[in-house]
C-alpha cells in the first residue's frame, strides 16, 4: 500500500510520521510527475484551503487528482483538506474537488481564538485526542454521508464511500487511530 500525500502546503509531514509510525508508505505529491508512482489512497492535510486550491490549479495536478477522486480512489481530508473535498461551503464561494455530500463552514470556531483540544467520542474507534485550528466545521451531512464525530454538536468527522475528513487534526497527537481507519479503507478499497 502506498498513501499519496498531498505536500503543496500545510501540515504534511505529521501525516507522514503518522503513516511511517503505522508502517505504511507514503510519498509526497508536489508536482504532476509525482502522480506517476502508484497510488492507493489520499491524504490531504490541513493548511489554507484557499492556497492549497491556488496552488493545485497551477501545478496542473487538480485535474489528475479530480479524476482519480471520482473513480473512487480513497481521500482523507484534514480541516483545510475537508474544505478542498466538501460540495458546499457555506461562507466561500469557492468550490474545489467539491466531491463530498457535506455543507462545511469554514473558520467556523472565529479566525483567532478558533484553536482548541479537546478528547470525544469517534465512531468506531472510541474516545481519541482532537486537535483543532481555525477549523471549520460540518453543518450538515446529505445523501449516504455517515456522521463519525460530533463536539458541542458540530458535526467534526464524517464519511461517504471513500471519503473521510475530520475538522479537527489527528496528526497532531500521540494517537494513531484515525490513520489506522483510513488505512483500512484504503485496504479494503
Ligand atoms: N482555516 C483554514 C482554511 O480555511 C483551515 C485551517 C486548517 O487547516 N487548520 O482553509
Amino acid at each position: 500500500m502506498q498513501i499519496g500525500v498531498l505536500a503543496l502546503q500545510g501540515a504534511f509531514i505529521e501525516h507522514e510520521q503518522m503513516l511511517s509510525r503505522l508502517g505504511v508508505s507514503s510519498f509526497e505529491i508536489r508536482q504532476k510527475r509525482d502522480l506517476q508512482k502508484s497510488l492507493d489512497g489520499l491524504i490531504i492535510p490541513g493548511g489554507e484551503s484557499t492556497v492549497q486550491g491556488k496552488l493545485l490549479r497551477e501545478l496542473d495536478l487538480f485535474e489528475p487528482l479530480a479524476e482519480r477522486i471520482a473513480t473512487g480512489l480513497p481521500v482523507f481530508g484534514t480541516c483545510a483538506g475537508l474544505l478542498l473535498l466538501a460540495k458546499q461551503i457555506k461562507n466561500d464561494d469557492r468550490r474545489h474537488f467539491a466531491v463530498m455530500d457535506i455543507t462545511a463552514v469554514r473558520n467556523a470556531y472565529g479566525r483567532q481564538l478558533g484553536s482548541f483540544f479537546t478528547e470525544a467520542e469517534f465512531n468506531g474507534i472510541g474516545t481519541i485526542p482532537m486537535t483543532f485550528i481555525r477549523a471549520p466545521y460540518i453543518e450538515s451531512v446529505h445523501g449516504d454521508t455517515e456522521i463519525l464525530s460530533c463536539v458541542d454538536e458540530k458535526i467534526v468527522a464524517a464519511r461517504e464511500g471513500n471519503l473521510l475528513v475530520t475538522a479537527f487534526h489527528p496528526e497532531l497527537n500521540e494517537d494513531l487511530s484515525v490513520h489506522r481507519y483510513f488505512t483500512e479503507m484504503v485496504q479494503s478499497a
